[in-house]
């Protein structure tokens, strides 16, 4: 039974003082694939260094996190498209538009989650959204975006069922974790309205930590605890789940 972590920050300051420690206990909980969404080109190098460490578990992608859009976005997405001519990356990540810290940089939010969303085009790769008080204005992108070239995750899923909907219908599965366990989470009360088929795993470690971890720093061997709840909501065995949500990563992904 294989379990994919389809986003994980492994490369995080969090885990500089336990990282292969924190990554093996990971793979003997059965989480043996990870998907490692970009930040900025700060994070590259770092990004380059696990795949290094673990060449046949670690798939990157390329992006500029909606948080880090800054005055200088142009210069960011320069780095991320030199990125992409130079080896292949598994998807355009994380992209989209964050309001809950910041509503400054609307403007160059959106223009930087279209031009990565072309670029994600152009390559053929699946895009891994991130929407943090943005459903509006994501969805608005990805109404003029929509088509069969258009396809990836929208990560960190914490809709209503009606955007869970929505999100499905521009070709996007929706990214589960941790928020899935917690009291007040809400997602489990309508998850299993939404077919398994588009439904992926992931941790987004080192935040969101799934209960009872709750509040503590994530790590991707918690993914369990997301894969426990998931199959309570479904009323699948775990081995099911794992099965199912691995083969639709493969699927997005193209590994
Ligand atoms: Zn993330």
């Amino acid at each position: 039974m294989i379990i994919t972590d389809t986003h994980t920050h492994l490369y995080s300051e969090a885990f500089d003082a336990d990282r292969d420690e924190m990554i093996q206990r990971a793979i003997a909980a059965g989480v043996e694939r990870f998907f490692i969404p970009a930040i900025d080109s700060s994070y590259t190098q770092a990004m380059l260094e696990l795949e290094h460490s673990y060449p046949d578990r670690m798939y990157l992608m390329a992006g500029l996190h909606p948080t880090h859009v800054k005055e200088n976005f142009e210069e960011e997405l320069a780095h991320v498209e030199a990125n992409l001519q130079q080896r292949r990356y598994y998807a355009i990540g994380e992209i989209g538009i964050d309001l809950y810290w910041d509503r400054k940089f609307l403007k160059q939010q959106q223009q930087a989650f279209k031009r990565q969303i072309q670029l994600a085009k152009n390559h053929g790769l699946p895009i891994v959204i991130h929407c943090r008080e943005a459903f509006d204005e994501v969805f608005e992108i990805l109404e003029s975006e929509k088509g069969d070239d258009l396809f990836g995750i929208f990560h960190c899923f914490t809709g209503t069922l009606e955007q869970a909907r929505q999100a499905v219908s521009y070709g996007m599965k929706l990214g589960i974790g941790g928020v899935l366990t917690f009291k007040n989470g809400k997602i489990d009360q309508f998850l299993n309205q939404i077919s398994l088929d588009s439904i992926v795993l992931e941790t987004d470690a080192p935040y969101l930590a799934p209960t009872p971890y709750r509040g503590k720093r994530n790590e991707s061997a918690y993914l369990v605890k997301v894969l426990e709840k998931i199959s309570e909501v479904y009323g699948l065995s775990e081995k099911d789940v794992a099965l199912k949500t691995t083969a639709n990563a493969t699927e997005i992904f193209r590994i």
